[in-house]
């Protein structure tokens, strides 16, 4: 059975975080499935076609990965295609926290998947999705912090 991960973000935007993150976990898994949840409830800062347009570019050359969005519960998108790791990336305490209790809850509820974490690499431990929009916002420059194809527009 072939061994399909899906790492699921906002990703608004991808950050050099979230790259290293699914580069990193291509050895241990047969595919990879880069996936945008929507949130109804939280207002994105980047339009999903953009956000989904970047990681298509970033990974073109991947044919490991795959871009897909989703709505509902990660598990009910695991399901439907076949995905028995979801994959997370920890910075901090305040991740592992956080992620313990979604791992465990996505646990009780479908107990044939396995959340499996990979640590931050040390360069990128503060950096954030939220902190690139912040600096955006106010006329920063972002470029070491997000992919190349990002940066550009
Ligand atoms: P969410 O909407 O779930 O907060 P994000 O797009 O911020 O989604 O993050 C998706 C995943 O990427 C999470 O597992 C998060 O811990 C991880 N992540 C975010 N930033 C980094 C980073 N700088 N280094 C490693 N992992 C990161």
């Amino acid at each position: 059975m072939d061994r399909i991960a899906v790492f699921p973000g906002s990703f608004d935007p991808v950050t050099r975080g979230h790259e290293s993150i699914i580069r990193r976990a291509l050895p241990l898994f047969d595919k990879v499935i880069v996936a945008i949840g929507g949130n109804g409830e939280k207002k994105s800062f980047f339009p999903l076609e953009k956000r989904v347009e970047w990681l298509r570019e970033i990974f073109a050359n991947q044919p490991k990965i795959e871009i897909d969005t989703y709505s509902g519960l990660t598990v009910d998108f695991c399901k439907r295609n076949n995905i028995t790791f979801i994959l997370r990336g920890l910075r901090t305490a305040a991740d592992f926290e956080f992620e313990r209790s979604i791992g465990q809850m996505n646990k009780l509820m479908v107990p044939g998947i396995e959340t499996i974490f990979l640590l931050c690499a040390p360069e990128y431990a503060s950096l954030s999705s939220s902190i690139v929009r912040d600096i955006i916002r106010n006329g920063g420059d972002v470029k070491q912090f997000v992919p190349e194809g990002v940066a550009e527009d």
